[in-house]
């Protein structure tokens, strides 16, 4: 069966009773995700087995027999979320994949309840609603912001600070477009500028991500929640009132709000550089490795904490990972190649005259004065310049039928090529 190529997300209206029982599954889901993720690192330790979903999948039918807040979860939710997690571990083992350890899922945080999409029935009631019916919940009615354009693969049912959505996995069968033969461009992300592309003469910014009002908003509420704390600390046990709870949720609906502009630039930017440009090289940075906490051990402790998580919060705000992600599926959608080049000495190789000098970078400020041929130009400009020499050098011999040399290789076939292949070309 071919399999979900696109992703929809629309804002789900449940009503009351389905918005209870919502929140039921989401708790159970996580419990779930937690109990199976314990059970599999306590079997490993102990007895050195490691212990896969089909195994627990078992139990979980078992479970559901005994315990009245897991039966009443669909099963196939219960399946999905087994699944998800064996699949946090494919990736964890994967060498070319960045995935840590699966982690446990945090009561409080996004929560999620996968479906299979083979069950579910979608009915578009007029030009902005539809429905879609989920098992046990019967029909919930959603917002219809854009058509589905596919068959439905998967769906997840989530809730954020904002309410609840629903997001599916659509088979849209879309070829993707020819090589469109536009210009190459190089583009270097940096933190004070969010995009320098190479063929303007502006950076691209990022507007703020909240308005004045909304930070001096979210500056009281953050204090309020401080002062709450510290009462249901003293005075409650630590049990948490209603109010701080209301509290949490104003910060939470703000903060998705942040996060949605940020997302809406990010999404903005990615279609823009892949529909108007033939190759689109960026930096192959390891975002892991860039934003690793400089606190360093209590032995070996780091230097410039405070700097390096003010960087980190920049790096972090602007999204490398998730913009390479939608580069990557746009680039092949639109006819345009996308090349990761390597980073070293971006920024202080010279566009002019390609001579690499740090003295060309005094002071680190935003000018880049080669010390060889005095070329002048702002240093993230000269940085994208630089990228697109790179990518064009690359993307010439690496144009193949797929278009985008990011797309990743699974695991099992990565490892038979590196197999076959002599050592040298690792
Ligand atoms: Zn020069």
């Amino acid at each position: 069966m071919s399999k979900a190529d696109m992703g929809r997300r629309y804002r789900l209206y449940p009503t009351p009773e389905q918005h209870d029982r919502m929140a039921g599954w989401g708790h159970t889901c996580r419990a779930l995700w937690n109990l199976a993720l314990e059970q599999r690192r306590y079997l490993y330790r102990q007895r050195g087995i490691t212990l896969m979903g089909s195994a627990q999948c078992k139990q979980l039918a078992q479970a559901r027999a005994d315990l009245d807040w897991i039966a009443d979860l669909p099963s196939e939710c219960g399946q999905r979320v087994v699944a998800n997690l064996d699949a946090a571990f494919l990736n964890f083992w994967n060498p070319d994949h960045p995935a840590g350890f699966p982690a446990r899922k945090k009561r409080g945080r996004h929560m999620s309840i996968p479906f299979k999409g083979q069950t579910l029935v979608v009915r578009k009631l007029n030009r902005h609603w539809a429905k879609v019916k989920l098992p046990k919940l019967g029909w919930v009615r959603f917002r219809l912001s854009r058509a589905l354009g596919g068959t439905i693969r998967n769906a997840v049912v989530s809730r954020d600070g904002s309410g609840w959505h629903i997001s599916f996995g659509v088979h849209t069968g879309r070829k993707p477009d020819a090589p469109n033969g536009k210009l190459a461009c190089g583009v270097d992300f940096g933190v004070a500028a969010s995009a320098f592309v190479s063929t303007e003469t502006e950076p691209r910014r990022m507007p703020q991500t909240l308005k004045p009002n909304e930070r001096k908003r979210l500056g009281h509420l953050e204090q309020r929640k401080a002062r709450q704390l510290t009462y249901a600390k003293k005075h409650a046990g630590g049990k948490y009132s209603n109010r701080l709870r209301h509290t949490i949720a104003q910060i939470a609906k703000l903060k998705t709000r942040q996060a949605n502009r940020r997302q809406d630039f990010t999404h903005k930017l990615t279609t823009d550089l892949a529909k108007n440009h033939g190759i689109v090289g960026i930096e192959d940075l390891r975002v892991k490795n860039m934003t690793k906490a400089a606190k360093g051990t209590m032995d070996a402790p780091g230097k410039n904490v405070a700097q390096k998580a003010g960087l980190n919060r920049g790096i972090l705000d602007n999204a490398p990972g998730e913009r390479r992600r939608q580069l990557a599926y746009k680039c092949r959608m639109y006819g345009s190649l996308l090349v990761a080049v390597p980073a070293f000495h971006t920024s202080q190789t010279c566009a002019a005259c390609g001579k690499v000098d740090p003295d060309s970078r005094e002071g680190c400020g935003r000018l880049f004065l080669c010390v060889h041929c005095g070329h002048e130009d702002d240093a993230d400009h000269n940085a994208s310049i630089e990228i697109e020499a790179r990518a064009r050098r690359t993307g010439g011999s690496v144009t193949n039928s797929t278009r985008s040399t990011t797309v990743r290789v699974p695991a099992a076939r990565r490892r038979r090529t590196r197999e076959a292949l002599p050592a040298t070309h690792g």
